[in-house]
Formats: structure tokens, C-alpha cells, sequence
């Protein structure tokens, strides 16, 4: 079938496509991770995703291609019978998936043309206007507070956090539907305090179309990709968080909502 459409030869830079169930949305997902991000954040297992460009490594291995919104689309296409028993559908994620936002916009818009399901994972460090056009075209964003307070914000992830906030408390005055789940990956000691998990539930507090908080236990799954890369891997050796620990800082953060999980 030849579909016709406003954007469906745009490019982007995709760092790739992956079939997944567990984590990145309802169902049965095709996840497209989108290559580039402002943020720099001290923990991040995907190194490869941070800079726009494509990069090849010592041992020949390319990160990045480019592709147009139907080059992916065909992709996420064959896809469609899974979503259907499983209430799945195509995830945009990153990277930053807002840092390339007219692809993003094309990619999702078109696909809910097509009655598939959309969701986003993002930071949400974007103008806003940016972050709106995008919206409409979402199901289900998936956004990350990383931390609360915008020193700690600086400091761990490189960026001030005002405009992610600031950008998430605009989300109230959206009118049409979409589900909103807040994630907070929990890094020990950088933002598991008590005080800095009471400044996550309360900022939490005033967002209107807050389905639920999930607190995402540090791993250090990307610290292979840093060796390739050359680049040395900031945190050093924190270990991942104990089921107890997850659950006593969800225990401080549900003080503020009953919606939380880990
Ligand atoms: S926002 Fe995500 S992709 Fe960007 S640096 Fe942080 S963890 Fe990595």
C-alpha cells in the first residue's frame, strides 16, 4: 500500500528499532529510539544516544542512521497484529525523542491517522510550543522527573530543570485525553534523600493528568557502551538499589499520592 501524507519524507536520525512488552508502554511495543539529547545525566546507559550525530566506534560499530517517517513507519506497520490482541502500539523514545521535534511530530501524527497507539518516553526539556504540538498526538507520555531541585538537576544532568517543569505543570491545560506517568530512576545517593523524594511527590501533587509516579531502580546496564565509546562512565560504583530501599522511598513519595509504584 502506498500511504500519502504531509511529512512522510522527512528525516531523522534513529538510533534504532526494537520489539519490546515490558517496559515502554501498554502491550506489545515498537520502540523507536531517536538519536540526540541536551541532557547529560551522570547514569545514563545509553551513552550512544546522547550526541545528534552518527557515530562509528574503534570496533566498527555504527550508532545511528538516518531514515525518513515512512522508512520507519513501514516498520512499525508490520508490527500491527500484535498490537491488536495486546492493546500495543509504537513508542517514540530516545535520546531526547523532543530534541528532533518535527520528525516526532510527523512520526506520531501519522501514526494515530492510522489508529495506532502512541506513546512517548522523553524529559521533557523543549519549548513548549514544541512540547504541545507533540502532545497531541500522544496517548501515553512517559516523563522524567529526575530531580526536583534544579541544583541537583545542574549538577547530575548537565541542564537547568525550570523548563521540564515548568513544561510539565503546562500539561494541565491540555484539553484532549492523554495518560501521564511520571518516572523518577532512583540513583542511590543522588536522589534518594528523604528531602529530595518529598520535593518529587509534592511538585507531583499539582499535575492534573497524573496517572501514577514510577520510581525506576538504578542499573548499570550501559557501562559497556562508555568502554566503546572511550568515554569514562561518571558514576563510578553505586550499587542497584535493594527491593527494601525501593519500597521505603515509594512509601515517602505515595505520602503525597497513592499512585505510586517501583
Ligand atoms: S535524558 Fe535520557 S538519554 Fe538524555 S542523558 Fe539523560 S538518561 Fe541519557
Amino acid at each position: 500500500m502506498n500511504f500519502q501524507y504531509e511529512g512522510k519524507d522527512h528525516k531523522g536520525i534513529v538510533l534504532r528499532m526494537e520489539r519490546s512488552s515490558i517496559h515502554d508502554g501498554t502491550g506489545f511495543r515498537t520502540v523507536v529510539f531517536m538519536k540526540g539529547c541536551h541532557l547529560r545525566c551522570a547514569w545514563c546507559s545509553t551513552p550512544e544516544s546522547q550526541p545528534f550525530e552518527i557515530q562509528t566506534t574503534a570496533e566498527d560499530q555504527t550508532y545511528g542512521e538516518v531514515m525518513t517517517v515512512e522508512e520507519v513507519l513501514k516498520e512499525v506497520r508490520k508490527d500491527i497484529p500484535f498490537y491488536f490482541h495486546s492493546g500495543g502500539g509504537m513508542t517514540v523514545s530516545g535520546g531526547e525523542m523532543m530534541a528532533q521535534p518535527d520528525f516526532a511530530r510527523c512520526l506520531l501524527q501519522q501514526a494515530q491517522k492510522e489508529g495506532i497507539n502512541t506513546a512517548i518516553e522523553t524529559a521533557l526539556f523543549a519549548k513548549w510550543t514544541v512540547v504541545e504540538s507533540i502532545l497531541q498526538h500522544v496517548d501515553t507520555a512517559y516523563i522524567d522527573i529526575k530531580f526536583v531541585d534544579p541544583e541537583l538537576h545542574r549538577r547530575f544532568c548537565g541542564v537547568d530543570n525550570r523548563p521540564i517543569l515548568s513544561n510539565l505543570l503546562h500539561t494541565n491545560s491540555l484539553r484532549h485525553p492523554f495518560r501521564l506517568i511520571v518516572r523518577t530512576p532512583l540513583i542511590p545517593g543522588l536522589n534518594d534523600s528523604e528531602a529530595e523524594l518529598h520535593r518529587i511527590g509534592q511538585f507531583c501533587t499539582q499535575l492534573k493528568k497524573l496517572d501514577w509516579i514510577q520510581l525506576l531502580p538504578y542499573h548499570k546496564l550501559g557501562t559497556d557502551t562508555y568502554r566503546k565509546l572511550g568515554i569514562p562512565y561518571a558514576l563510578g560504583d553505586i550499587d542497584t538499589p535493594s527491593p527494601e530501599h525501593m519500597e521505603a522511598c515509594r512509601d515517602i513519595v505515595a505520602q503525597h499520592l497513592e499512585r505510586v509504584v517501583w
